[in-house]
């Protein structure tokens, strides 16, 4: 389609909007210097699970995950959740506003270049919605924020072995227990390819549902599962 070409050509070549603050910007992500400066940047976090941790306890595991050790080697999270990105992620979910998807996936992607050596997943799998979910939102977020990293970083993105066979409430509004109970068999995979993969989600709260997705792809045959998520709120 002619216009589509048109647009996309115009937005290759003229400097992009911010999405926060609308100015016109040479920086090559979807926001501004100035904006990508304010944003809540994760500095220290547990690396196994990505939960909060103070300054003084910088890189060291934290004491849940030394209890009991979750499902998938380490946790890479470049955004803390605070007000303005929660408005990123409503955006990005309840507004079909996928330009959010983008700039998630550049702040992550820059995140896992500055991570990894050599030893990159072999694919990324983002964690699935629900069919009745994905009928009435019409997309997958995670889903699109992978379909944008896998193309910078020259990952696959892999959708296709899993899916998700129980609608689940959202976990905050839950207590401990029934969080737990929340996602148990929420998650089926057929037999995997891949021994190494990173699961991908747009915000982990409790860490539940990462867990269970990644409890099934280690019964399909995974070895070594990173979880990538984009932010992470203060609490647990
Ligand atoms: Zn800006
Ligand atoms: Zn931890």
């Amino acid at each position: 389609m002619p216009l589509i070409w048109l647009k996309k050509t115009l937005n290759h070549w003229l400097p992009q909007a911010c999405v926060l603050c609308h100015c016109y910007h040479a920086n090559p992500m979807a926001l501004c210097d100035e904006c990508e400066a304010s944003l809540p940047w994760l500095h220290h976090s547990c690396p196994r699970c990505g939960a909060h941790q103070s300054l003084m306890a910088e890189d060291t595991t934290c004491g849940n995950c030394l209890l009991e050790a979750p499902p998938y080697e380490q946790t890479l999270c470049p955004l803390s959740y605070d007000s303005t990105v929660g408005k990123f992620i409503y955006q990005l979910k309840f507004n079909h506003n996928l330009l959010y998807a983008r700039l998630f996936a550049q702040l992550l992607s820059r995140r896992v270049q500055g991570h990894y050596h050599t030893d990159l997943p072999e694919a990324i799998i983002p964690v699935p919605l629900h069919r009745s979910r994905m009928r009435k939102r019409g997309y997958n977020q995670a889903l699109e924020i992978g379909r944008y990293l896998s193309k910078q970083l020259t990952v696959p993105l892999d959708y296709q072995h899993c899916w998700r066979t129980k609608q689940t409430k959202a976990q905050a509004q839950l207590d401990f227990k029934a969080r737990q109970g929340n996602v148990s068999r929420a998650f089926r995979a057929r037999p995997m390819p891949y021994r190494h993969v990173a699961v991908l989600d747009d915000v982990v709260t409790t860490g539940n549902t990462a867990k269970a997705f990644c409890q099934t792809l280690q019964k399909a045959g995974v070895k070594r599962i990173d979880v990538w998520c984009c932010a992470r709120p203060p609490f647990d």
